[in-house]
């Protein structure tokens, strides 16, 4: 339950001072409907209204502030006509501005002879100083009425920043003075101060450097974020290596055999992650691990291998793709592998029905296949297994977080793997997959050839027609992949389909066509067309995105790449590293291109890194755009931002160990306080969904 002292923070907006239900929704659609949402609404800069210079030095364009005397009214003769008021101060006049603005108001406002404090910005017109309209007038008499430093607030249609800041100040003042958290030297070390104060010291900048993500007040915040962060996931993870699971540990003979087959031997960084899945397999407590590894190294072998080791103990497995596609080339590569050494395996995903479908069913439950491989079609309800020990879930980034939870909790005492290949920074890994454990493939097969990227205008793809036609007359086979089409209408992309159609008129019926609108069915149609070299050419969308592996297709061309994130972008071209043969890889680009853009099409031309051009996303882009925007459970920040803040993420990561070491049931005084941050930060929920499952 949360705690009461947070009750004011966690009520909704409406209830501040002239907030009402349309209000609400705009304020909404900005930042939040809850007051804690408005103090997380950080300011993007401040105006400075404090008096400082005369008049006459005042220039064009400038907020100017200072204390007038009102000289005399201007009443226009015709509608058009704005209303004038002449003002003084000591050193020059100046001529307020109202349009559409009449009659007694202005006379209240500013009566002749009266000093008033004003405040707006200064235009120059026919070497006269005027100011249209100004934003603050005060009485000269109350001067402590005009904001001093008025602070700045990302806006959107209809929420003025002046209305936001009466609505800040209220929230404010609902901000409960809590017991600290932070460990006290840590607070010394780095010059912070207590949360109460630093969300006061955020909203108030009071020059540039308080703007900045490493002024104390926004470190401390973001650290509290952070810790709250770190915290929740160690805590998980602390109770998943306490939920018994099953001792796995084979004889080895499956995997004796299987690697004796093999026409490679394995890299070093497989057989130390193989080790690292087996040794958790073998312990008593449940596995949740992530397999990381970039395309092409080899993540199916580790797969493999250690499900043979659930086999081995006369246990199942089953293997988790996010399409059918990839589950159909898991099956492709596996079976051949399984048959020659005796495993049974079966491919199950929504295609397959009826009689077919009952059949594996049957067996299934039989334990008559030991490993079964399909998408999430694995989890409906009428599937059940003899003994299901081990579960993979491959390309984990398409899934999202709480479907993770949630998968984990349906195979009950199975271990888990998490596979993907989207090489995520560490900082990354620590915030969204910081409840598991975590295994790195950090080296490619030896022999693998580079491939050659170039960085070209798209108004040379006649140019690059005219080559590929060449190439694909000796025998190649080659991508070529289009933005999204369902965006086609709103902004002028050359969707695939077009694209499709134009270049038929260069290759003919060797040209296919893939995209996401596409039945699963036509889909592998034409994925098997291109396998089996029938087409030679292969208009997509992004749906080759992940784990295709055509070896005989060693170009890939990208229409619009600067469209494209970087760690997509490097994911499509591990598509073509899968032959013997050396790649080519085109990245066409539109007009105008952005100095940021080119910088980014600049880093995947000079590195094949997907861990360097991964951390390279981050800084470009944020965290959100490398686990994938529709990823359902990633956690936006609201205050700390992992390019800036990364040190005091490693920092909380050690804090929330060093925290649940001394106090695992969080029961010290600073352990209560620490259970005020989680529910503070919202992350009390993720914990109770560990709880319930
Ligand atoms: P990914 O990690 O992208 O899933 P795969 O498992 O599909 O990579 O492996 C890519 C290719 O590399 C496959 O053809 C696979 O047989 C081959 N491969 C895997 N491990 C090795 C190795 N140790 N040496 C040589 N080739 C390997
Ligand atoms: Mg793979």
């Amino acid at each position: 339950m949360r705690p009461s002292i947070l009750y004011p923070l966690f009520s909704p907006i409406d209830t501040l001072t002239g907030v009402g239900q349309r209000y609400m929704q705009l304020v909404g659609n900005l930042c939040g409907t809850k007051v804690i949402d408005l103090l997380w609404h950080l300011p993007s800069g401040y105006i400075d209204r404090r008096c400082g210079i005369p008049l006459i030095q005042a220039h064009n364009g400038q907020i100017w502030t200072g204390k007038v005397r009102v000289i005399e009214h201007v009443v226009p003769k015709t509608k058009k006509q704005p209303y004038r008021i002449i003002v003084e101060d000591e050193s020059e006049q100046l001529t307020l501005i109202f349009f559409k603005t009449y009659g007694d108001s202005l006379t209240k406002q500013y009566p002749v002879g009266a000093e008033r404090i004003i405040s707006g910005k200064i235009e120059i017109f026919n070497n006269a100083l005027q100011m249209p309209h100004p934003e603050y007038t005060v009485d000269a008499s109350f001067p402590e009425q005009m904001p001093q430093i008025e602070t700045v607030y990302p806006l959107t249609a209809g929420v003025t920043n002046k209305m936001l800041n009466k609505l800040m100040l209220q929230a404010q003042r609902n901000v409960p003075q809590i017991a600290e958290w932070v460990d006290e030297k840590m607070l010394r070390s780095k010059g912070w101060t207590d949360f109460h104060s630093a969300l006061w010291q955020v909203h108030h900048p009071q020059n540039i450097i308080d703007l900045e993500p490493n002024s104390p007040a926004r470190q401390r915040l973001a650290y509290d974020e952070l810790l709250a962060n770190q915290l929740s996931l160690a805590i998980v993870r602390g109770r998943l290596k306490k939920q018994k699971g099953r001792t796995l540990c084979g004889d080895g003979h499956l995997r004796q055999k299987l690697l004796s087959y093999l026409p490679f031997s394995l890299t070093d960084a497989q057989k130390r992650v193989i080790a690292e899945i087996e040794s958790d397999m073998a312990a008593n407590y449940k596995m949740s691990r992530l397999l990381q590894g970039d395309v092409g190294s080899g993540k199916t072998i580790v797969a493999l291998i250690t499900m043979l080791n659930a086999v081995e103990c006369g246990t199942q497995a089953a293997i988790m793709a996010p399409t059918e596609i990839l589950a159909q080339q898991h099956a492709d590569s596996m079976n051949d592998l399984c048959s020659i050494i005796g495993v049974r395996t079966a491919l199950l995903t929504g295609n397959v029905k009826g009689k077919a479908r009952k059949q594996i069913l049957e067996s299934l439950k039989n334990g008559e296949i030991d490993i079964l491989i399909g998408t999430h079609a694995l989890f409906t309800d009428d599937v059940a297994f003899k003994d299901l020990a081990y579960v993979i879930i491959d390309e984990q980034h398409r899934f999202g977080v709480r479907q993770r939870l949630n998968l984990s909790q349906k195979g009950k005492d199975c271990d888990v793997l998490v596979m993907t290949a989207t090489p995520i920074p560490r900082t990354l890994v620590l915030t969204q997959y910081g409840d598991m454990e975590y295994s790195k493939i950090d080296e490619l097969p030896a022999g693998r050839k580079p491939t050659t990227t170039t960085v070209m205008p798209l108004s040379k793809i006649h140019a690059v027609v005219d080559a590929l036609q060449r190439k694909i007359a000796s025998g190649t086979q080659a991508y070529w992949v289009c933005p999204l089409v369902e965006e086609s209408e709103k902004i002028d992309l050359s969707a695939a389909t077009e694209r499709y159609e134009n270049l038929q008129k260069h290759f003919g019926s060797q040209v296919g066509l893939v995209h996401g609108k596409m039945k699963e069915s036509e889909k592998n149609a034409v994925m098997e067309d291109f396998k089996n070299g029938k087409i030679k050419l292969l208009v997509s969308t992004t749906v080759i995105e992940v784990g295709v592996n055509i070896p005989a297709a060693t170009i890939m061309i990208v229409e619009h790449a600067e469209r494209f994130g970087l760690a997509q972008l490097h994911q499509l071209r591990g598509r073509i590293k899968r032959g013997q043969e050396a790649s080519i890889c085109i990245l066409m680009y539109g007009f105008p291109l952005s100095e940021i853009s080119r910088q980014r099409l600049n880093t995947m031309k000079q590195t094949e890194d997907g861990f360097l051009i991964a951390e390279e996303d981050l800084k470009l882009r944020g965290g959100g755009e490398i686990l994938g925007r529709k990823q359902s459970g990633f956690n936006n920040f609201r205050l700390a931002n992992l390019s800036a803040h990364g040190d005091l993420l490693l920092t909380a990561t050690k804090d929330a160990a060093f925290i649940l070491n001394q106090d695992p049931n969080l029961s010290s005084p600073r352990g209560q306080s620490l259970r005020t941050l989680l529910y503070l930060f919202e992350r009390d929920e993720m914990i109770r969904t560990y709880k319930a499952g």
